[in-house]
Formats: C-alpha cells, sequence, structure tokens
C-alpha cells in the first residue's frame, strides 16, 4: 500500500526543473500535481492574452508530468475548498507550493496554510520565482529599497548565490485516478478576438522556455548591452512570459547567462541583462513592501491627479491610431503578438499618461488583458516607474518625445513599417513625422492623412506643456 500523496499545488511555477517543492514532495513519495484556477476576488482574474498562455503552458506541464507517471490534476474555483476536497479524496497529509507576491495571493496563502495546519495538514512553502526572497534584502536600517541603484548593489552580488535544482529523477502518482477537469472544458482560449494566428511564434511551456533561452543566448546575448533598447531588432529575449508563468526560473537564467560568459560570451552584455532580471526582483520587492501601490499611487501627490476621461482618445491609443507611428506600432504589436518591446512600453504609456492625461491603471488594466507576460509586479512597476508616481520613477517632467524617441530607437523605420503597414512606403525621414512630410513624399508611399492615416490626435508640444503645467500645480 502506497503512503498518502503530497499535494504539489503547482500555481506560477509550471516547471519540472529547478522547482523546489515539486523536488521536496518527490523525495518524500508519491506527488498529486494540482493546479487550481482561483479567480475568487480579490484575487485578479486572469487577461486574455494570459488565458490564451495558461492553456496551452498547462498542455505542455501535463505532458511531462504525466510521462513521469503524475499526471496534472486540473480543478477550479475557492482554492481553500479545492485542496481540502482533494485532502478528503487522497488522505494526503501534506501540501506544498512556490510562494507569490501579490497583496491577494498572499492574504489567501495565508488562510489556507492556517486552515489546513490547524486540520494536521502540514504546508510547506518554497522560493521558485525570485533570485532573493523580497524580506531577504534589506537596507542598512533594516527597510525596504526604494531605489534599483541601492537595492542592486545589495541584490546582485548574492544574485548568482543558488544554484538551480535538477527535475526530479522520477515522480510518483497515485494508483487510484483523482478526477481532474479538463482544459478544453474550461475554454481559456479565446476565439474573440482569435490571437492564435499572430500568437503563433510563442511556444508556452518548459520546452519552449528552454529553447527561447538557447536561442537568445547563441544570436543575441552578445548584442543585449548595446542593442536591448532597439524594438526593430530580435535583440532582446523574450523570455518574460515563460518567467512570469515559471516554466524557467530566475536561477536557470542566471546560471546559464554565466556559463555562457565563462565559455567566452560578452561579459558586459551579460551583466546587462543580468541587472535586468534585478529589475523584475525589485518590482517584486516594491510590492510585497508596498502592496498598496497594485491600485495606488506610491506618490500620494498623484491622488490629486485631474486624469482626463478622454474616451475616443484612449479607443486609438487601444487600436494604434494616434497618428504617432512609434506608438501605433507598439500597440498594434501588444494587439497582434500579446508582447511588447520595453523601450516602446515605456513610450506609449507616457504617451496615453502625459500627452492624454489619462490615468495610469487605465492603461495597467489595458496591458494586463493583452500582455501574455502580464505580472502584478512588473505592470503595476512599469506603469508608475513611467507616470512617475512610483519608486525609483522617472521624474514626472520627463515626457517622451514620440517622434525624436522612435527616430533614435528605430532609426530605419523597419519597426514602424512591419507593426503599421499603411506607411511602410515612406522613407526613414518621413516614417516617424508623417504630418511633417511633405505632400509628394506621401502621394508616393500612398499615405493620405486622415485616411489611410490619421493625423496625431494631440500636438505633442502642446500636450507636453499642458503635463508639466497640472503637474506643477498639484498640491
Ligand atoms: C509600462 C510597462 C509595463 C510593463 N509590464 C510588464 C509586465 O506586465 N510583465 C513583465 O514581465 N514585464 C513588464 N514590463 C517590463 C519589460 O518591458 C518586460 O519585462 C520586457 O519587455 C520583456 O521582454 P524580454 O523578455 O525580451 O526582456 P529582456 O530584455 O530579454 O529581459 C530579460 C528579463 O528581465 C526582466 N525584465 C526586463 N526588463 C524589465 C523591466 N523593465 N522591469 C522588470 N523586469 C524586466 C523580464 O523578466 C525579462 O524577461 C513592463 C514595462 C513597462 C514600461
Amino acid at each position: 500500500m502506497l503512503s498518502p500523496p503530497v499535494i504539489v499545488w503547482l500555481r506560477a511555477d509550471l516547471r519540472l526543473a529547478d522547482n523546489p517543492a515539486l523536488h521536496a514532495a518527490a523525495e518524500r513519495g508519491p506527488v498529486l500535481p494540482v493546479f487550481i484556477l482561483d479567480e475568487t476576488p480579490p484575487l485578479r482574474a486572469l487577461g486574455g492574452a494570459s488565458r490564451w498562455w495558461l492553456d496551452k503552458s498547462l498542455r505542455s506541464l501535463d505532458g511531462a508530468l504525466r510521462q513521469q507517471g503524475a499526471p496534472l490534476i486540473l480543478r477550479r474555483g475557492p482554492a481553500l475548498e479545492i485542496l481540502q476536497d482533494l485532502i478528503a479524496e487522497t488522505g494526503a497529509r501534506e501540501v506544498v507550493w512556490s510562494r507569490l507576491y501579490d497583496p491577494a495571493s498572499i492574504a489567501r496563502d495565508t488562510e489556507i496554510k492556517a486552515r489546513l495546519s490547524a486540520a494536521g495538514v502540514a504546508c510547506r512553502s518554497y522560493n521558485a520565482s525570485l533570485l532573493s526572497e523580497p524580506w531577504e534584502i534589506a537596507t542598512g536600517a533594516g527597510g525596504p529599497f526604494k531605489v534599483f541603484s541601492a537595492y542592486w548593489r545589495t541584490a546582485g552580488p548574492r544574485a548568482g548565490a543558488q544554484a538551480p535544482l535538477p527535475a526530479p529523477a522520477r515522480l510518483r502518482g497515485l494508483e487510484t485516478p483523482v478526477r481532474s477537469d479538463t482544459l478544453d472544458a474550461w475554454g481559456l482560449h479565446p476565439t474573440q478576438p482569435d490571437w492564435s494566428g499572430g500568437f503563433s511564434e510563442w511556444t508556452p511551456g518548459e520546452a519552449g522556455a528552454k529553447a527561447r533561452l538557447a536561442t537568445f543566448l547563441a544570436n543575441a546575448a552578445n548584442a543585449y548591452g548595446d542593442g536591448r533598447d532597439r524594438p526593430d531588432k530580435p535583440w532582446t529575449s523574450k523570455l518574460s512570459p515563460h518567467l512570469h508563468f515559471g516554466e524557467i526560473g530566475p536561477r536557470q537564467v542566471w546560471a546559464a547567462v554565466e556559463a555562457h560568459i565563462h565559455a567566452g560570451g560578452a561579459a558586459g552584455s551579460g551583466a546587462v541583462f543580468q541587472k535586468e532580471l534585478g529589475w523584475r526582483e525589485f518590482n517584486h520587492h516594491l510590492l510585497f513592501h508596498f502592496p498598496k501601490t497594485e491600485t495606488d499611487s506610491l506618490n500620494p501627490r498623484f491622488d490629486a491627479f485631474p486624469w482626463r476621461n478622454a474616451a475616443d482618445e484612449m479607443e486609438a491609443w487601444r487600436r494604434g491610431r494616434t497618428g504617432y507611428p512609434i506608438v501605433d506600432a507598439g500597440m498594434r504589436q501588444l494587439w497582434a503578438s500579446g508582447w511588447m518591446h520595453n523601450r516602446v512600453r515605456m513610450i506609449v504609456a507616457s504617451f496615453l499618461i502625459k500627452d492624454l492625461l489619462v490615468d495610469w491603471r487605465i492603461g495597467e488594466s489595458w496591458f494586463w488583458d493583452t500582455l501574455v507576460d502580464a505580472d502584478i509586479a512588473n505592470n503595476i512597476a512599469g506603469w508608475q516607474w513611467t507616470a512617475g508616481s512610483g519608486a525609483d520613477a522617472a521624474p514626472y517632467f520627463r515626457v517622451f518625445n514620440p517622434v525624436l524617441q522612435g527616430e533614435r530607437f528605430d532609426p530605419e523605420g523597419d519597426y514602424v513599417r512591419r507593426w503599421v503597414p499603411e506607411l511602410a512606403k515612406l522613407p526613414k525621414s518621413a516614417i516617424h513625422a508623417p504630418w511633417q512630410a511633405d505632400a509628394r513624399v506621401l502621394s508616393a508611399a500612398d499615405v493620405r492623412l486622415g485616411f489611410t492615416y490619421p493625423r496625431p490626435i494631440v500636438d505633442h508640444a502642446w500636450a507636453r506643456d499642458r503635463a508639466l503645467k497640472i503637474f506643477q500645480e498639484l498640491p
């Protein structure tokens, strides 16, 4: 007779390798891997693009676990009730999981731990998602950091301290099958809109994550230091959705970059890339220590900001029809592929907040719905950084100029040409500001402003002055 199983509650750690909770459970006896789709408020409901990704990631995870003899059990609803059901069904006396860091998940997990422990079921949690736990990195006075450079001076030197774990050599499943929902019944993959075409570049799952990392190291890692700001080039890793869903962990990525450097890869570029992993760590540190920032500006001065409710302009921004080519290219890349280059995320966010004076939370929620890497800590920090309302933020007076940004970071205009095809025939001298182009240049490129492509919905120089004036008048 087999001993009772350990329930491995998988959440944002959808992988077998470097998964300490799964590893520990496998050493103790039979395992019951379970994924619970729990969207009980105040937990955030997943956005559409995240649902698309999760559907495929879970299929991939189930395949890998099934091969090892322990198929994935799917259940939907409040996690405490579901775990209690599974404990009753299987006689499990232990539940393990990897920690999450957003306030609603922490509150839920704390309650689950208390309730199950009181019923004699041991609960153990592990770190699968971060290089350092948010509470392990502290200022000299013992408090949290608010400035990245100081944070990274402390966190950076210890970031590679823990080597990644291998996948468990073998897993033992249960002899008696346990009921599972099916992914088809969950219907996570949306059909309206059908994103599946443009999303074909992605391969959700652990194998896809490993392949993505290998491609980056082979083709782009050495160019990353100078090239990471170029949206027209494939010079960033695109690991963000894989990291978000935990199909690969930061310890694995860190170790692979170290190995790449030791094998002769560009050390400077490698360090710049590792520092970006540091921003991911810092954002989780901030959300953990300042949980209110999920909904409120960290800087209370912004509470009095007279945000505009400009429905038409917001819709033009969402659809990529603002008349600013770099903004429109970014918003269309997001809609078509579920991802946007980091430089362009900053440009489009600055445009929404500072040129249109729309509340950063509206942009955050659109990104939440449309990004395959939608992540509470990173998205909140990215939006508050751009607004100037967050920790270590861009100063409010730093308003991105969409024309200059386009000319600098998309110098040939290829990024715009790819995502805004109606401008594809414009020369690079006109592509970032078509309204300033000579009529003959427009005509030769088949561009009719106001017909084939919009005129700017707002004048940037005027909008910048408006924003700065409002900010200066804030209490
Ligand atoms: C307004 C705004 C919203 C954002 N929302 C998200 C989000 O929801 N989810 C998300 O993962 N990232 C978000 N970012 C951060 C960043 O844009 C993405 O992580 C990055 O573009 C992902 O592409 P990549 O994997 O090719 O990055 P790479 O340049 O290859 O970097 C490697 C990894 O480091 C991390 N990273 C890189 N840059 C940042 C950064 N600035 N902040 C935090 N982590 C970083 C990511 O995990 C990334 O996968 C946001 C940035 C802004 C300005």
